[in-house]
């Protein structure tokens, strides 16, 4: 079904911006800061160990006057779980991970990490616990060792075999002929659209984030290498909380908490049973997805 695919093209671009700052080039965060972010409140603080229990608070937020972009949502993840957004393109999936990342505040109610209200907490701080794996994940002209050591600057060259064995990595990249030492192109180009979904996998593993977000793949990518990258991503959501723009079936029915949105506000929340049972919109939309599969 058509409506859970589209890609994050502005939030890829803002998303970038994270992954420069994991590696340390907090430039680019300050021309952010300067052009489109408000400052830190005064009383902004780093944070520690977030354990990842996050809750949205009666939020509220509108990019425009007169235009309400989403109302009302209202949710909590345990430390841990795994949240699944679905909807039909527009319905504010994306603006919800914008608010998490504090590219956006609430023009009312409060985002809550581990109690603390967000706002409380300084975007540097909150942004380098934070990891995101992205469809299109963003490659640089350099190894692949250097790739995957883009996530943690100081990481050793053992630090990046194991994060690329527990990505599911290692395996294709000493099958190449320069191994990690392979040079990829900006583009990706040497590497499948899959294996450069494994290497920013692993890139996100070193980094080892507190909570991740997820923009999951749509295109189609070959059998052998989507469960090596299921296997990846299982590896890094382990006991953190993760949220997943998701278009799988898999991932949707496995997740602790779907989140079904429509016009900015959720619809249905639950897990896949509950949801399921209910026999509302989700239940349709499942529906209506296995019937296109199996036609
Ligand atoms: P989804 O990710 O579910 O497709 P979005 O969160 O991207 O939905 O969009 C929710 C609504 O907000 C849509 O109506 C979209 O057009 C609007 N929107 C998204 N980004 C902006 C923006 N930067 N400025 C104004 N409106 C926006």
């Amino acid at each position: 079904s058509r409506q859970f695919t589209r890609p994050l093209n502005d939030l890829a671009n803002q998303f970038n911006m994270i992954l420069s700052a994991v590696a340390g080039a907090e430039r680019v965060f300050q021309v952010i800061d300067e052009k489109e972010e408000q400052e830190d409140d005064q009383s902004a603080k780093a944070v520690d160990g977030i354990r990842g229990e996050i809750t949205f608070e009666n939020v509220d937020f509108s990019y425009e006057e007169e235009q309400t972009t989403l109302s009302n949502i209202h949710f909590t993840v345990e430390a841990g779980q795994t949240v699944a957004l679905v909807g039909p393109t527009g319905a504010g999936k994306t603006t919800i991970i914008s608010l998490l990342s504090r590219f956006y505040d609430p023009d009312s109610g409060r985002i809550l990490m581990d109690g603390i209200d967000m706002k409380e907490i300084s975007r540097d701080n909150l942004r380098s616990q934070m990891g995101v794996v992205l469809q299109d994940a963003t490659m640089f002209n350099t190894t692949i060792r250097e790739n995957i050591r883009y996530g943690r600057l100081d990481a050793s060259d053992a630090d990046v075999e194991k994060a690329a064995k527990s990505a599911r990595a290692h395996d294709f990249i000493t099958r190449l002929p320069g191994g990690y030492d392979t040079v990829l192109d900006s583009d990706g180009k040497g590497v499948s659209h899959g294996q450069r979904q494994l290497l920013s996998i692993a890139r996100a593993m070193i980094a080892d984030p507190s909570f991740l977000i997820l923009d999951e793949a749509t295109s189609s990518i070959d059998t052998v290498t989507e469960m090596k990258i299921n296997a990846g991503l299982a590896e890094l959501m382990k006991g953190r909380t993760s949220f997943v723009i998701a278009h799988r079936l898999h991932t949707i029915g496995s997740a602790d908490l779907i989140l079904v949105m429509q016009d900015g506000k959720i619809i249905e929340k639950g897990n896949h049973r509950s949801l399921m049972e209910k026999e509302g919109q989700y239940a349709s939309l499942i529906l209506a997805q296995s019937t296109d599969n199996t036609g």
